[in-house]
């Protein structure tokens, strides 16, 4: 190691799913297979390339607007990102700044590890239970703050907003955060106890139930305070986020509830059928609140699975993580998609003895 790599802030990033260029049944990020709502075309069409040597609105009123707008909630609670990953990691860093270690579940989104080690946030992960749950009186002790993403991710278990409430009642002193990145595909929104607990902080994305994970937008509700605090930490990092066409397309998006809530579900539906249809294979998965699976067979490797169907250009998702090896997460594509899914993973199983 030379001298001065001593002082160079070494990190073990987070992995991405494979984004391939080739077309491939893409099964793995959990993006929406339909396209965004027509406003967005439209929005693009009528940007003036001409302003683009302006820098656009450091405080993205036209999408917060529209986001406080479509929630019910003040302009104040609203704070926007380049998609709730860019929400989450300024989240870290402007409310886990405590000595005590952040909690969060032992089975999620695997992108809290890397936030808390790069801003050196000590951090304790808590297990789910058996079957994948968030066992609540885990997070009742003293901590640093908490995080965790309702449904959760990649299992797709969807918590009681009752569940949601007990771990606010409990951590009044800290910053509770519920990253509902797939919130649509599921219950009711932690949002509605954002008047009544002043420590909570939801954040939700663009990228899954609307379409448009390639514009990379987020957003973060919480009270009027907290997001003071956040727009400071913002304004001390970057104050151009959010670009000029993410603005006016993220704004288009949010307006159009009927096309929204047709998509989501449309994927729901598919979910359903897909559900059953695994079932009928032998698989088994914890009851999906989300736009994707998260799928075991007693007699077939998760690997072998995975490999076998990349081979067959349909991508989805598998870690070589503790407890959670044997299982595959299949995003919820279209009807046609998952067909495809279904004949590869019945060529599969047909041509390979189960171990
Ligand atoms: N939270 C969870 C639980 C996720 O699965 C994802 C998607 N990888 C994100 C946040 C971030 O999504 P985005 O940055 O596209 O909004």
């Amino acid at each position: 190691m030379e001298a001065f790599e001593k002082n160079i802030r070494k990190v073990e990033p987070y992995v991405p799913g494979e984004q391939p260029r080739q077309r491939v049944v893409k099964l793995n990020t959990n993006e929406n297979p339909y396209p965004p709502a027509p406003g967005v075309e439209r929005a693009l069409r009528e940007l003036d390339t001409a302003d683009f040597r302006l820098y656009p609105d450091p405080a993205c009123s036209v999408l917060v607007d529209a986001i406080a707008d479509h929630y019910k909630v003040g302009r104040d609670q609203v704070f926007v990102g380049v998609g709730s990953d860019d929400v989450l990691s300024l989240c870290f860093l402007t409310f886990f700044n405590s000595d005590k270690p952040i909690l969060f579940p032992d089975i999620t989104y695997s992108f809290y590890k890397v936030w808390a080690r790069l801003y050196r946030i000590p951090y304790e992960c808590k297990k789910v239970d058996e079957d994948f749950r968030i066992v609540r009186e885990d997070y009742y002790g003293e901590n640093g703050g908490v995080i965790f993403p309702n449904p959760n991710a990649p299992t797709a278990l969807y918590e009681s907003l009752e569940l949601v409430e007990d771990i606010l009642r409990h951590n009044r002193d800290v910053i509770v955060i519920v990253d509902e990145a797939y919130i649509d595909y599921a219950g009711p929104s932690a949002i509605e106890l954002i008047d009544r607990y002043d420590n909570l902080v939801v954040t939700q994305t663009f990228s899954k139930s609307r379409s448009m994970a390639g514009m990379r937008i987020g957003y973060a509700i919480a009270s009027p305070k907290l997001i003071r605090y956040l727009n400071d930490v913002k304004y001390s990092f970057n104050s151009y986020t959010l670009n000029r066409a993410s603005l006016v397309c993220g704004a288009e998006a949010v307006k159009d509830r009927a096309y929204f809530e047709e998509t989501v579900e449309k994927i729901k539906a598919t979910r359903e059928r897909a559900g059953e249809r695994l079932a009928r294979l032998g698989f088994s998965f914890p009851e999906s609140s989300a736009n994707f699976l998260f799928a075991t067979h007693p007699d077939y490797d998760a690997r072998e699975i995975f490999e076998a169907l990349k081979e067959k250009g349909i991508y989805v998702r598998w870690w070589d993580s503790a407890r959670i090896r044997q299982y595959v997460r299949i995003t919820v594509g279209t009807d046609e998609e998952m067909e495809k899914l279904f004949a590869a993973l019945e060529a599969f199983m047909a041509g390979r003895k189960a171990v």
